[in-house]
């Protein structure tokens, strides 16, 4: 008898684009209700959802391998321990992919937010889980998350989960941190700001030859909702309209031009294009690509 397979297979993909590759790896997801969502009829929302066949919100997390020039850069580390058990695997999943963690000599945070930084450091021992790497991420992270008015003027949910998690995952790198305002951050890579979901929030443009993939972050958080409804934002959004406005214009760009997009929050592997429906978008997620090159 045939067994049954009792685990799925790792959560990771490769997409070439001119000559670097781009692998997404799985941290897992999170579930939760559409409750953290802003400036959207929730009833409206929840019909979203239910005609994509979705019963509830589930957040898929990424990160994502850049292989470029002989050099290796992980955009985001997932979200460690932090947040449910369901997330966490960005370990796990470069293991799979055949990645020792210290052969990465780059970590790139699209954001300090947990489910983005929480995998640079285990508080268990306070070991960096990429000892090699040099930290990158725009100059406004750190200089919003580690300022105490700003933290006063938080709830103490936000205070713990956004403010001192994202200090604690972040300072053991303090002297191998590079801060950027815009520019080439990675051979190939450009930050393309992106600001209002957080104050530094940054997407990455990955280019190659006549090949581009915008690694667009948090520009949604529940893709079938936020293409439908572009100015719904996020609770966690530290600047509502700001990140409605950088959405719109990211949507904007990467609709005009048919740019190959992939998030930290689109469901697995997340390459995909964004198609323009009247006052709407549609994500089409890319079919597999067997060939490397
Ligand atoms: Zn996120």
């Amino acid at each position: 008898m045939a067994a049954q397979p009792a685990q799925q297979i790792p959560g990771v993909y490769h997409r070439k684009i001119g000559d670097i590759v781009v692998t997404a790896i799985s941290d897992g997801y999170l579930d939760g209700t559409l409750d953290v969502m802003r400036n959207v009829d929730l009833t409206k929302a929840e019909q979203a959802l239910r005609d994509a066949f979705r019963p509830a919100r589930r957040t898929s997390v990424n990160a994502f391998l850049i292989h470029s020039k002989g050099r290796l850069a992980l955009v985001d580390t997932g979200s460690g321990n932090y947040l449910q058990p369901s997330a966490g695997f960005v370990q796990r999943n470069l293991a799979a992919a055949g990645i020792d963690p210290k052969s990465i000599d780059t970590v790139l945070l699209t954001h300090m937010h947990p489910d983005h930084s929480a995998g640079l450091t285990d508080m268990t021992n306070g070991q960096l889980l990429f000892p090699n790497a040099e930290l990158v991420m725009h100059e406004n992270e750190p200089a919003h998350w580690f300022d105490d008015g700003e933290m006063a003027k938080a709830d103490e949910r936000s205070q713990k989960l956004y403010f001192l998690a994202g200090r604690e995952q972040v300072a053991p790198y303090r002297n191998r941190t590079r801060l950027f305002r815009q520019g080439e951050v990675f051979p190939g890579v450009t930050a393309v700001p992106s600001l209002g979901h957080t104050p530094g929030h940054t997407a990455f443009l990955v280019a190659s030859g006549s090949d581009q993939l915008m690694i667009w972050g948090d520009t949604v958080h529940v893709p079938e909702v936020q293409t439908m409804y572009p100015e719904a934002g996020m609770a966690f959004d530290t600047d509502l309209a700001a990140a409605a406005a950088a959405r719109k214009h990211m949507f904007d760009r990467v609709s005009a031009d048919g740019v190959l997009v992939a998030g930290m929050h689109l469901h697995v592997p997340a390459f995909s294009r964004l198609a323009r429906r009247r006052d709407a978008y549609a994500l089409i997620p890319e079919a597999w690509v067997h060939g490397m090159d």
